[in-house]
């Protein structure tokens, strides 16, 4: 669906020339282009007065709701009751969770997160805000403008999607590409179970279901191993599924949180996560790596997609 940089070159471009993408994007064009401030204490309340201030003298029409959920400002022209219910219910609600889950520190700088209503008010203002139409309907992330912007009509799910890598770009800087885009699209269709986030199963599940029946899916290993590059334009369609299942799993087994800290802990020695997943799964050596590969196989045929 999107394509997102590494969390690493996440960061680095959103601090210094951004322009990495869950959508590909050109040069900045619009009228609110932060930097308001250096990153260093951008994020502070003072910071981020002016910024909400400079925001309201730029918005694109008269129907805009502005609301502060630190780091984040949400901007939207739905009702304003609406937008403030997706401030808290999506961003503070995931933000909240997801530091309890994970992550120890905030991304250092602003981000607005743009709700547009409707596809017309999403193509229209990203248009006239961002100089380009979107290219996914439903929404992306741009460190050019330290934006997220969505079409809220399809759901609060990318939206969450989305704020997982600003986090990860924050905490876990070498972060894999398979892992910071199989957690973000973990959390693409979630709820809440006794106080933790918690993924479910979603539309990323059929199709990797039609690839395990047609034994197309790639070993752990091999996804283990993809570079961005390959992880992203050499995909087959099933790295963000196979990715994302697998954290699903782990989630299901009570060991994702417990991979993702030692995964982030080992990552100097094991930078692609392999080896810190067979120690988390008990599992040694490719023979074993294999059965528990036909086992997972088996597992995701028998998972269903409750909407
Ligand atoms: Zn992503």
């Amino acid at each position: 669906m999107k394509k997102c940089l590494p969390a690493g070159l996440w960061m680095m471009l959103a601090l210094l020339s951004p322009a990495a993408r869950c959508a590909e994007e050109d040069a900045p064009v619009w009228r609110t282009v932060p930097p308001i401030r250096a990153a260093k204490g951008e994020t502070a309340p003072a910071a981020m007065k002016e910024h909400i201030e400079l925001l309201k003298s730029r918005l694109p029409g008269e129907n805009f709701t502005i609301v502060e959920a630190r780091p984040f400002v949400v901007v939207g022209d739905d009702e304003p009751a609406e937008v403030r219910r997706r401030a808290e219910q999506n961003v503070r609600w995931a933000v909240k969770l997801l530091k309890k889950a994970y992550f120890t520190k905030d991304p250092p700088v602003i981000i607005d997160i743009w709700l547009f209503k409707d596809k017309e008010s999403y193509e229209a203002n990203a248009q006239e805000l961002f100089g380009k139409k979107p290219d996914t309907p439903f929404g992306y992330y741009s460190a050019a403008h330290r934006a997220l912007v969505m079409n809220i009509s399809t759901g609060g799910g990318t939206l969450i999607h989305e704020l997982v890598h600003p986090y990860i770009a924050a905490n876990f800087p070498d972060c894999p590409s398979w892992f910071n885009e199989g957690l973000a699209s973990l959390y693409e269709q979630c709820g809440e179970e006794d106080g933790e986030i918690h993924g479910y199963t979603n539309w990323r599940l059929a199709g990797l279901q039609r690839a395990v029946a047609g034994k197309k899916v790639p070993s752990f290993k091999t996804l283990c191993a993809t570079t961005t590059e390959e992880f992203y334009s050499q995909d087959k369609g099933t790295n963000y599924a196979q990715a994302r299942y697998l954290c699903y799993y782990l989630q299901q087994e009570g060991l994702l949180k417990s991979y993702y800290k030692k995964f982030r802990a080992n990552s100097a020695k094991d930078p692609a996560g392999y080896q810190t997943l067979q120690e988390i799964l008990g599992r040694k050596g490719d023979a074993e790596m294999k059965a528990f590969q036909k086992e997972w196989e088996q597992w995701v045929l028998k998972l269903k997609f409750r909407d």
